[in-house]
């Protein structure tokens, strides 16, 4: 299977240098071969101009987060419906900015989980430790019930991806060891076995991945691609950790 290698803009960009940025990945996926399976996930404002600038390519383009409801009294949040009506083919939820800044919890994150399913779009779920949590030894723990509290009901695995984020890895420029990689996501993959349906459920690392370190992560077994923050404001470094897939 292809690696999906998802770049996740958080609040960065404007329109003009949005537009761009998603041209000049644009431009590199129509003149160079690649493997892998590129998404973006902009501002939300910036996801209609950003699907035209992809619109002749295979890259995918997806919220940065949904409400659980889908319509409301509910100012500031955004649909899953409505995003899959601009054209989005998916959505993160439970990213640890979101989890923090905003008290989510892993009842909401799956809620919001579920109405991405029910709009037809496919959903990142996001889990990691905390660097203090990992200190204390918590780090399976508090990694499986995220899995257990936030993993929608009803989806398969063409429909749910796992993102596995070490808080503390986030924007640091520091990672853990490759087989601590390893050891998490299949602690993940066996965990989730009984909620996702199917074989080949997709879990990706994200934290601190960059064009220096992302052959080494993506070789790692059981490592199905990448959720890449930083790196993936600039098109030379989302591009070189595309290519970088094996
Ligand atoms: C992220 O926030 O999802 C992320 C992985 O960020 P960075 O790559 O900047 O660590």
């Amino acid at each position: 299977m292809a690696k999906l290698i998802a770049g996740n803009w958080k609040m960065n960009g404007l329109l003009g240098s949005g537009k761009d940025l998603a041209q000049a990945l644009a431009k590199r996926i129509r003149s160079m071969e690649t493997n892998a399976e590129i998404a973006v996930f902009p501002p939300g404002p910036l996801i209609p101009p950003i699907l035209r600038a992809v619109s002749d390519t295979s890259i995918w383009v997806g919220g940065q987060d949904c409400h659980w409801n889908g319509a409301g009294a509910h100012t500031g949040d955004v649909s899953a419906q409505l995003l899959a009506d601009l054209g989005c083919s998916g959505v993160i939820v439970g990213h640890s900015e979101r989890r923090a800044d905003h008290a989510e919890t892993d009842g909401q994150v799956k809620g919001k989980a579920e109405a991405a399913l029910a709009a037809g779009l496919k959903v990142i779920v996001c889990v990691g430790e905390t660097e203090a949590e990992r200190d204390a030894g918590q780090m399976e723990t508090v990694v499986r019930t995220q899995i257990d509290g936030s993993l929608p009901s009803g989806g398969t695995v063409d429909t749910v991806i796992v993102a596995y984020e070490p808080v503390w890895a986030i924007g640091t420029g520091r990672t853990p060891y490759l087989d601590e990689i390893g050891v998490m996501h299949s602690l993940i993959r066996n965990r989730a076995a009984g909620l996702v349906l199917g074989e080949g459920l997709r879990i990706l690392y994200g934290g601190s991945v960059k064009p220096t370190n992302a052959k080494e992560i993506l070789r790692i077994p059981g490592v199905d691609g990448a959720l890449v923050g930083g790196a993936s404001l600039t098109a030379d470094d989302f591009w070189g950790i595309i290519e970088s897939c094996p």
